[in-house]
């Protein structure tokens, strides 16, 4: 059997490079992975680590990218890979653009289209926007779901999709992650022997990363005066904040937290020096989906800054704290870990609900027996 395993950016890349490098130990499947790079350099980082060589790279990247554009240029540039290879199963991820605009490619060429991080939900097709949206139409689409948790396949029974074809596996960011967490404390690379130098080790870290398009404007103006508060506030804390590059996050983040002692800005981290420092930190503030699911396998508590989510179960094992982007909310959330011990402990110390590690073989024994 022919399988295709198609992505775009650095978080679908670390949740299905271990469905590639898994599938590559099975001789009845033939495997080609096509990129469509849409995102370019985050994404050449991660599989550098995961050593995976695009069969196909649409190298789709732009200034200025709009939706309109990209998803057609996707659609478009994929017919060829799809009649040159004629995969008889794709593979997409989560909730991109690509994600979409894949699965109707793979669909019209006539391939069984597989949808893996199946089945998240917050039901508001215009929030996150466009990631709802995204993956309502890939969830349409596609023939096979592998769902992350039981709520994740409840929302596609709600949608009549057939319970055979949905299988309840855990995300594979786990399975990355634990590939990744003990390779990383003793491997030579650069990025983490500068974060060694950039961090006071002394101090308590709190690890801060941010993209959405939700936060954009007012949200990111408020997440940056609540960091801000933290760091006057709380001398023995360090914040390092890896800057996500677009643009409307960029700006305000460098224009008000520039300057301030005990908060690093730095670049976006390769996948490898970001796993490193999440092991270092204390806790995390993000309003990222992967940091989400990855943190409790490490035992460290998140702030999520969003008012709505699609990972209703990190809420339920209170594995994570939705702070939107508040400020009394995040400072009096941050200061209660910070100074809680108990508190903290208790919440280090709770059960990952996303999963064990096993999702790619759990989707690749599925597969096997179609
Ligand atoms: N990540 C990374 N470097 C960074 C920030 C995040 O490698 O500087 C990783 C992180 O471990 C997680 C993924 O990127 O697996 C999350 O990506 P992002 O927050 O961009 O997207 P989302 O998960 O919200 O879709």
């Amino acid at each position: 059997k022919k399988n295709l395993i198609i992505f775009g950016t650095r978080p679908e890349a670390i949740k299905m490079a271990p469905l590639v490098n898994e599938f590559k130990k099975y001789n009845e499947f033939e495997t080609k992975v096509c990129v469509t790079a849409q995102h370019r350099e985050m994404l050449d980082q991660v599989l550098d680590f995961f050593q995976i060589k695009p069969d196909f790279d649409l190298n789709l990247m732009k200034p200025d990218q709009n939706l309109h554009s990209l998803t057609a240029d996707i659609i478009n540039e994929l017919k060829n890979v799809l009649d040159q290879f004629k995969p008889d199963f794709v593979y997409v991820h989560g909730d991109t653009t690509t994600t979409m605009a894949a699965s109707i490619a793979s669909f019209y060429s006539g391939a069984k289209v597989c949808h893996v991080e199946a089945g998240l939900r917050t039901n508001d097709k215009r929030s996150p926007f466009p990631e709802e949206i995204n993956r309502q139409i890939a969830g349409r689409i596609c023939d096979y779901h592998f769902a992350p948790t039981i709520d994740s396949k409840n929302n596609l029974l709600q949608e009549n999709i057939d319970e055979k074809d949905i299988l309840v596996t855990g995300n594979t960011v786990i399975d990355a992650l634990l590939d990744s967490a003990n390779r990383v404390m003793d491997m030579q690379n650069e990025e983490i022997e500068l974060l060694k130098s950039l961090i006071n080790v002394n101090k308590k870290l709190i690890l801060v990363t941010g993209h959405r398009r939700e936060n954009h404007g007012q949200g990111f103006i408020n997440i940056c005066t609540a960091l801000k508060q933290i760091a006057i506030s709380n001398k023995d804390v360090e914040i390092i904040y890896p800057v996500h590059l677009n643009p409307n996050v960029k700006k305000p983040v460098y224009e008000l937290l520039s300057n301030i002692d005990n908060i690093k800005l730095i670049t976006p981290l390769p996948y490898p020096a970001f796993v490193w420092l999440m092991k270092k930190s204390y806790l995390i503030i993000t309003d990222s989906g992967g940091v989400q699911e990855e943190a409790p396998s490490l035992g460290k508590p998140v702030l999520v800054m969003r008012d709505t989510t699609e990972r209703p179960e990190a809420v339920e094992a209170g594995t994570v704290i939705l702070v939107g982007t508040n400020v009394e909310k995040i400072v009096l959330e941050t200061n209660k870990l910070l100074a809680d011990t108990e508190y903290y402990t208790a919440m280090s110390e709770l059960h990952n609900p996303y999963g064990d590690g096993k999702a790619c073989e759990r989707i690749i024994s599925f597969i096997k027996h179609l």
